[in-house]
């Protein structure tokens, strides 16, 4: 039977960061269920990285990412992995009070966040229309992700390490034998010292196989789709733009825009498809702010953002269980702070001390940990 030091599951950006960081220090195996990696979350975000999104913790994550995106290590990607791309909130007057708050949480993480009115976001987005909304804020730090590059250097990064992926094999059962745990999967069956729980939507279904009691995790389905812009349009250089209430976003996206309705459903870890009924409202709602009709949808598409009950990511050892390691919850955020939590993952594992960038953001191990959650 194989032996390896510690056993991944899950081929999504979680996973895969995670490998990548531990692959150079010990022998390990990544196991993804799907005959391909990303296919379900990972492969489905709008790509967008934003140090002024998400909860506190979130931004102090995304932020510690930064550094890797942008000088990633040597042979890692042959392009940038970030482009610009901007984040612009757009409100009414009766939410100026959403204004505030986005100031107030800039100033806190340090970021830039340029106030425009509504006239100068219009030269900026000419397909905004006039007077339906009031003030903009432009978050200058957005970038574009190149999200497949990204797992493609994760990957072969770990494989160049000597760690193995394999694909196509679920992890059916896992159980803790003396000081290893005993994975079985579709046609697989082998021992690790230590598991990584980066499941992404099945991560406490995961857990049920090991036997350990569920976090509370919840996926909720998020729809996105494409449209084409009337002809004429140059978009390349247009931010990301999403209404102070978050009820849609639209961004550039190859030559098109990408639109989201920017819900919340909570679903069962699945292979999620679009609903027909949120992409009819995100477009009704996109169209009061752009000045013509959404004629066709060119394709739309749903993936799982999971969440713990407080919103943060969860990554950690379980405290019931030696040597399962939980790394899940990263929401809307998995993207831009994957880098990060992997390399703050393989330190955990390997006990070695907190990666720098993250003792400059401040992270205790607490923060993180799965024990707040029980
Ligand atoms: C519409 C949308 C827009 C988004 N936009 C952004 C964005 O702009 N920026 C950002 O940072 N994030 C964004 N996200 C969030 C981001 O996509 C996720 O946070 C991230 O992909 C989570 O990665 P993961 O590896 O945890 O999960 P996944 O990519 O889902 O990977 C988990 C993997 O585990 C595998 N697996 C499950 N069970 C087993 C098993 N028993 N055995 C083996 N393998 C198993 C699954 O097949 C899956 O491939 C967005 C998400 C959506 C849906």
């Amino acid at each position: 039977m194989d032996e390896f030091d510690v056993c991944v599951i899950g081929g999504g950006m979680a996973g895969a960061s995670v490998a990548f960081h531990l692959a150079p220090h010990a022998r390990v195996l990544l196991l993804e269920r799907e005959p391909h990696v990303g296919y379900h979350s990972t492969g489905r975000s709008a790509a967008l990285y934003s140090p002024q999104y998400g909860s506190l913790l979130i931004r102090r994550l995304t932020a510690a990412t930064g550094p890797f995106l942008n000088a990633p290590p040597p042979g890692f990607a042959a392009m940038p992995l970030l482009t610009p791309r901007g984040f612009m909130t757009i409100g009414t007057n009766a939410e100026r009070g959403t204004l505030d708050e986005l100031h107030a949480l800039a100033q806190a993480t340090r970021s830039p966040l340029l106030p425009l009115s509504a006239e100068e976001a219009r030269a900026r987005v000419p397909i905004l229309r006039a007077g339906s909304f009031d003030w903009a804020a432009l978050d200058t730090n957005a970038m574009d992700m190149d999200v497949d590059v990204m797992l493609q250097g994760f990957l072969r990064g770990s494989r160049g390490h000597g760690a193995k992926v394999a694909t196509g094999e679920e992890v059916l059962s896992l159980e803790r034998q003396a000081t290893y745990w005993h994975v079985r999967t579709t046609s697989l069956e082998l021992r690790a010292a230590v598991v990584v729980n980066a499941s992404g939507a099945w991560a406490d279904e995961v857990a049920a196989r090991a036997s350990i009691a569920p976090l509370g995790l919840v996926p909720y389905r998020r729809t996105a789709f494409n449209f084409d812009v009337p002809t004429g349009n140059d978009l390349s250089g247009w931010p990301m733009i999403i209404d102070a209430g978050e009820r849609f976003y639209f961004k550039p996206d190859a030559g098109r825009l990408l639109g989201s309705l920017a819900e919340e459903s909570a679903s069962v870890a699945c292979d999620s498809q679009p609903d027909d009924l949120d992409v009819a409202i995100a477009v009704d709602r996109i169209e009061q702010v752009i000045d013509f009709p959404i004629r066709r949808i060119v394709r739309a598409w749903s993936g799982l953002r999971t969440f713990s009950a407080d919103r943060d990511p969860v990554s950690g050892f379980e405290s019931t269980a030696s040597g399962f390691y939980w790394h899940a919850a990263i929401g809307g955020y998995g993207i831009q702070t994957s880098a990060a939590l992997g390399e703050y993952a393989a330190a955990r594992i390997l006990d070695r001390p907190m990666p720098a960038t993250l003792l400059e953001q401040g992270l205790t191990p607490t923060e993180l940990d799965a024990g707040r959650l029980r």
